[in-house]
């Protein structure tokens, strides 16, 4: 697919027209080029006008498709990008047959372009409109993100102005899901290198303590996630969670997080370790409760697996336990999913998060054929049953975030009932505040003064990240020369 530029001062628009065509045609290859080079059979040309009277003008030919769209021609730069976005935006609806619940807002933090436009005076009435007519998002989705801000609002006023946030990172898992597109190893293949790991760990969680205790940063909140947690032993938990309360100044922590993840790991022994050690809140994740569908993404767990774990968790006094759901799984129907996640509802768990699977995770899984009814996939149906039976069922959506490669561009979204949200996930989203990580494939993300976010990465796989231990150490200590 060629794009061709009548100017070349359009290069700024190259990022945002790049974003709509992928999330219409994914495996596209995509160029640009200006007028006047070769076009290619497939391509779209776009000619932006200036002044008075002139327009703006987009054409796209597929095969079997041509037409061109037209709108006035605004005044200012920005403006100019959003009305090439409706325009093409909208000629690939009509070439597809496809409609995108997020029209044309490509950014993966929604909500926090509702908290921007809020702080700059805009009512939430006028933050709908926004949505809908700048941008062509359902009036659905920009209600969930406003809604979403309200949840969230109290939270984020919640963070100091030192506040930050460390994240714990254990990459490893007892077997790899089909759907898989985090950086995480099959424990079959790498629980050797468990105890190394864990070594560096703590020696990088001590550096990072000493950083923040020298910068006088205040931690609010723990996130301990991967890959499983609970791919550990009681004793490794102990010892790792010991090895966060010696380093750490917890007094103003408000919520200490473990992702357990995987109902197959989690036993009594390592849930006492993780009460002992001052968790507060989990995970138990079965992302369906039909045993068909688990089995045909391998997961090797059964919904009984996760019954009985849901149970066990239940039994301490953890403020909240989330269970993660994924809608579009291979096999899952919407009678399926919508069986499970009234079974869910019966649980009663504090916190329900229903991810949207991603194209990745799509692609990855064979003979994958996606229905669509009425422009909308079948995916699109399950989140859409989801946000409406948990708002029936009296939970608030208090995060929300898009990815990329996610089915229709659909959202990830974090329910809570009551005040039982979990901050951490807030804070990362909206960038509230700095991100301290530690272990492999952890990014720690540092928020400086004018919205300025730096960001330091950590190698991904266990194995490099044991080897290379040096480097992560130096990079560790540029925090030194960040104004935190
Ligand atoms: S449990 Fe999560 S991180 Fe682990 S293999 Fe499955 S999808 Fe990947």
């Amino acid at each position: 697919m060629r794009v061709i530029l009548s100017d070349r001062d359009q290069k700024d628009l190259h990022y945002e027209v790049e974003c709509i065509l992928r999330m219409f045609l994914p495996q596209a290859r995509i160029d640009f080029a200006q007028t006047g080079e070769d076009a290619g059979p497939q391509r779209v040309t776009i000619a932006t006008g200036e002044g008075e009277g002139a327009e703006n003008a987009v054409t796209l030919d597929l095969p079997g498709f041509s037409g061109e769209e037209r709108e006035p021609a605004p005044a200012s730069r920005r403006d100019t990008e959003a009305s090439v976005c409706r325009c093409l935006y909208r000629l690939l609806a009509r070439a597809t047959g496809r409609e995108i619940a997020w029209g044309t807002l490509t950014g993966i933090r929604p909500v926090k372009l509702v908290r921007e436009l809020r702080e700059q005076g805009l009512s939430y009435g006028e933050i709908e409109e926004r949505f809908t007519g700048r941008y062509l998002a359902d009036p659905k989705k920009a209600a969930l993100c406003v809604r979403t801000d309200e949840v969230q609002r109290e939270a984020i006023d919640r963070a100091e102005p030192k506040g930050y946030s460390l994240y714990i990172s254990i990459p490893f898992c007892p077997s790899r899901c089909a759907y898989c597109s985090f950086v995480s190893h099959s424990i079959e293949k790498t629980r050797r290198l468990i105890p190394a790991y864990l070594d560096k760990l703590e020696e990088e969680l001590a550096c990072t303590a000493r950083i923040a205790r020298e910068k006088g940063l205040v931690l609010q909140t723990i996130y301990m996630g991967g890959g499983t947690p609970t791919v550990l032993e009681a004793d490794q938990l102990d010892r790792l969670l010991g090895t966060v309360d010696r380093y750490f100044d917890r007094s103003r922590c408000m919520e200490f997080t473990v992702e357990a993840g995987r109902p197959d790991t989690i036993t009594k022994a390592k849930l006492e370790a993780l009460a002992r050690g001052g968790v507060d809140r989990i995970s138990v994740n079965p992302q369906t409760l039909n045993n068909r569908v688990l089995q045909g993404v391998g997961r090797k767990h059964t919904a009984e697996d996760f019954f009985r774990a849901y149970e066990l968790a239940k039994g301490f006094p953890f403020t909240a336990v989330n269970v993660d759901l994924i809608a579009g799984l291979t096999g899952d129907t919407l009678d399926s999913f919508q069986r499970t996640l009234e079974q869910v509802i019966a649980l009663g768990p504090e916190n329900v998060t229903v991810h949207a699977l991603t194209m990745k995770r799509a692609a990855d899984m064979i003979g994958e054929k996606r229905e669509r009814l009425g422009g909308v996939s079948q995916t699109g149906r399950m989140v859409d049953h989801s946000q409406e039976a948990l708002d029936r069922a009296g939970y608030r959506p208090y995060y929300l975030y898009r990815q990329k490669s996610t089915v229709d561009s659909l959202e990830n979204v974090g329910f809570c009932r009551g005040d039982t949200l979990c901050l951490y996930n807030i804070y990362i989203m909206d960038e509230t505040h700095t991100i301290l990580s530690a272990g492999g494939g952890g990014v720690t993300k540092v928020v400086l003064p004018g919205n300025r976010i730096e960001r330091i990465f950590n190698f991904k796989y266990p194995y490099e990240y044991i080897d290379r231990f040096g480097t992560i150490l130096e990079r560790k200590e540029k925090l030194y020369a960040f104004d935190l």
